[in-house]
C-alpha cells in the first residue's frame, strides 16, 4: 500500500452525474478547484486542466473542456470526476463504489485507469466496495466492515485464503463460483444487518453468526492480532473469551 504522507484526501463518488454541476462546463469545474486550492495563474490553470483530462484518457481535451457533463458518456464523466479529484495532488483518493453506476466494460476501463494513475501519481487509493471480485483484483490491504465497524483487516491473500471472522467467511461463501455446476446453490448469510441506531451490547454479528457463544451477546469482541498484518475482532480468536464469559 502507498505510504500516506499527509491528510489531503479527494473523493470519487458512485454516480459521476451527481458529482458534477450540470450547468457548468467541464473545464470550468476542474479549473475552479485548481484556482482555489493551488493558487495558480490563468494560463497555468488552463494547461494543468488539459494535462489532467489527457491523463485520465479524454481525447481532444482542449475542445472537450467547453462541453457540459450531459455531453459526456457515463464512463467519460467518471474520468472527469477522477481528473477533478486528482487536480490538487491528493495523498489519498477515496473512491466510494466508483464503478457501480457504469456498465461492465466501462467498469474495467475505469479500474485500469485508477491502477495506472496510482502508479503514475503515487496517490494511495482507498476503495469502498461490496464487490469482492474488485477487491481481489485491486487491493493490497483489505478492511472488512460490519455494522459500521472494522471486523477484520489483512493483506488481500489473508482475507481471501485465511479469513478468521465468520462474517468475512460468510461473504466469501456467498460469492458465485465461476466453475461451480449450475445446480450449486449460493450460501447466503442468514438474517439481516442490525439497525445501527439500536445496537445493543455484544458483537453486532451475534444474531447471524453460526458460531455465536454466550460471551458474544454480552461483550463486543476486542481486536486480536492474528499476524503482523492480520487482525480480527471475534471472540473465537481471542483467548480471553472464557475469562470474560465467566466474569459476566
Ligand atoms: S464474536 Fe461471536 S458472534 Fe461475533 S463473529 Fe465472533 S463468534 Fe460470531
Amino acid at each position: 500500500m502507498q505510504k500516506i504522507r499527509g491528510s489531503e484526501i479527494s473523493m470519487v463518488f458512485q454516480d459521476p452525474m451527481t458529482s458534477l454541476n450540470p450547468t457548468m462546463k467541464i473545464g470550468k469545474q476542474i479549473m475552479e478547484g485548481l484556482r482555489k486550492h493551488q493558487g495558480l495563474g490563468k494560463k497555468e490553470v488552463f494547461t494543468k486542466t488539459t494535462e489532467l483530462l489527457e491523463l485520465v484518457g479524454i481525447p481532444n481535451a482542449v475542445e472537450r473542456m467547453a462541453d457540459f457533463p450531459h455531453q459526456f458518456s457515463g464512463g467519460m464523466r467518471q474520468r472527469v470526476v477522477i481528473a477533478m479529484a486528482l487536480a490538487c495532488n491528493p495523498n489519498v483518493l477515496l473512491a466510494d463504489e466508483p464503478t457501480t453506476a457504469l456498465d461492465v466494460t466501462i467498469q474495467a476501463q475505469i479500474l485500469d485507469l485508477m491502477k495506472d494513475l496510482q502508479k503514475k501519481t503515487g496517490t494511495a487509493i482507498i476503495l469502498i466496495t461490496h464487490d469482492l471480485g474488485l477487491v481481489a483484483s485491486m487491493a493490497q490491504r483489505v478492511a472488512v466492515m460490519y455494522a459500521g465497524e472494522i471486523v477484520e483487516t489483512g493483506l488481500v491473500d489473508e482475507i481471501f485464503y485465511e479469513s478468521k471472522h465468520p462474517y468475512t467467511r460468510g461473504l466469501l461463501l456467498s460469492m458465485p463460483k465461476l466453475h461451480a455446476s449450475r445446480s450449486t446453490r449460493l450460501i447466503p448469510i442468514p438474517g439481516t444487518p442490525p439497525d445501527l441506531g439500536r445496537l445493543s451490547e455484544g458483537c453486532p454479528f451475534a444474531a447471524r453468526c453460526p458460531y455465536v457463544m454466550k460471551v458474544c451477546h454480552n461483550h463486543n469482541p476486542i481486536r486480536t492480532q492474528v499476524s503482523k498484518t492480520h487482525t480480527v475482532s471475534c471472540w473465537l480468536e481471542d483467548e480471553r473469551a472464557p475469562r470474560v464469559e465467566w466474569q459476566g
